[in-house]
């Protein structure tokens, strides 16, 4: 402790002491720290909800808790907006692991979250609805609601620490925080996702794919890079439908947009433009690469056998090839590749063919097509 001056004012050593004393310095520390961790809180959640893929918002999390310490067992669970089949991403200390929480425990802990929706130690949700032995494994020390514009829509898991205590106050106050965060971050992500995509190839929808070609016009007047729209028609779809049922074709159109996905690069926007009609945009080709990426679809497709009630189904697609060009609309392009997809159909179809500007292009659209098969 610092001497006092006799009489007179108190000089600033003083009161420092006697705020001392009174416990002051101690509580502003205290206060320094907790604006340094909320501090943290808010520019770490900013950055959370900023990351454009629930996989990237997960890893986010775990590296802020591995910062901190090591959990043995951490999942989140999450009720995705369509189908009813819960997404888990489950950490055996810290590491990417294929067990699940059972579905059964989730409903449980989801129907007492419904009721106090706010993070628990384990016990107390045990003492409150019975026992788990199939969460024994995971050695949960507690659990995060996860809370959407519509309610709940997952949980947090996490287990006991690998090394040390329990999970003291301020930890749990810092991941209760950040897992509200996190549950507003995978929400916005998960719609955002189902906004742009079909729902039932999990393909891009015709809106979304029209804004990438729009921004890819606009990257290809900048730079001049050559990129292509592949638009493609199952084949006698209708015929495929008549006889092997309409869940057949369902199947048929689920293996054609996995082909799609599989067979282009990444980078490349696949969609599906409704009903049998799909519509691809492959990035940096040149009219002989374009024509390359068709036929390579057109045969991967061929190729391809989906199981469909003891017996191998297949399909074929024509294909339309209209290479960009930023000075033309792109709703005219995609006229075009139409015109190019017509001239497949009525050549035949199963085959590719390249629209191609100008007079010239068009009579050999024209020749291409045979006036005895009508399309579609
Ligand atoms: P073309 O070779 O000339 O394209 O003949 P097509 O029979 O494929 O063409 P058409 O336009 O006559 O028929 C398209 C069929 O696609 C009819 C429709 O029932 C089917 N279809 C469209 N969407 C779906 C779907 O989501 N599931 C199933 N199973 N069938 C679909
Ligand atoms: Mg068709
Ligand atoms: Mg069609």
């Amino acid at each position: 402790m610092l001497e006092e001056k006799a009489g007179g004012a108190p000089d600033v050593l003083t009161q420092y002491n006697r705020l001392s004393q009174l416990g002051a310095i101690e509580n502003l520390e205290a206060l320094r720290l907790e604006n340094r961790e909320l501090d943290r809180l808010v520019t770490d959640a900013a950055a959370l909800v900023a990351l454009p893929s629930v996989p990237m918002m997960l890893d986010f999390v775990i590296d802020k808790v591995l910062e901190r310490f090591v959990p043995t067992f951490l999942a989140f669970v999450i009720e995705p907006p369509r189908g009813n089949r819960l997404s888990q991403f489950c950490y055996r200390n810290l590491k990417p692991s294929d067990e699940e929480i059972p579905i059964d425990c989730y409903r449980r802990i989801k129907s007492r979250f419904l009721s106090k929706p706010f993070t628990e130690r384990f016990d107390t949700i045990l003492a409150e609805t019975g026992e788990y032995p199939e969460l024994e494994p995971f050695s949960p020390e507690l659990v995060f609601p996860m809370r959407g514009i519509d309610g709940l829509y997952g949980i947090v898991v996490l287990g006991s620490k690998v090394v040390g205590d329990e999970y003291s106050e301020v930890e749990t106050m810092y991941l209760d925080r950040l897992t509200r965060f996190l549950a507003v971050g995978i929400q916005n992500g998960l719609h955002h996702q189902s906004s742009i995509t079909d729902a039932k190839t999990g393909l891009y929808n015709h809106e979304f794919f029209m804004r990438r070609l729009a921004e890819e016009q606009s990257r290809s007047s900048r730079n001049g890079a050559q990129a292509c729209i592949l638009m493609l028609d199952v084949d006698r779809f209708k015929r495929f439908n008549d006889s092997h049922g309409h869940l057949a074709g369902d199947a048929a159109l689920e293996a054609l947009a996995s082909t799609l996905k599989a067979v282009m690069r990444t980078g490349d926007a696949v969609g599906r433009f409704g009903g049998e009609e799909f519509c691809v945009l492959a990035l940096d080709c040149d009219p002989r690469g374009a024509m390359d990426a068709a036929e390579r679809v057109r045969r991967a497709v061929e190729s391809m056998r989906f199981p469909h009630d003891g017996k191998d189904l297949s399909i074929t697609v024509s294909v339309g090839v209209r290479m960009l060009d930023p000075l033309i609309d792109p709703k005219d392009l995609l006229d075009d590749a139409d015109k190019a997809l017509y001239a497949s159909k009525s050549g035949g179809r199963n085959r590719c063919t390249l629209f191609r500007p100008g007079l010239l292009g068009r009579a050999a659209l024209l020749r291409a097509a045979d006036p005895k098969l009508g399309r579609r």
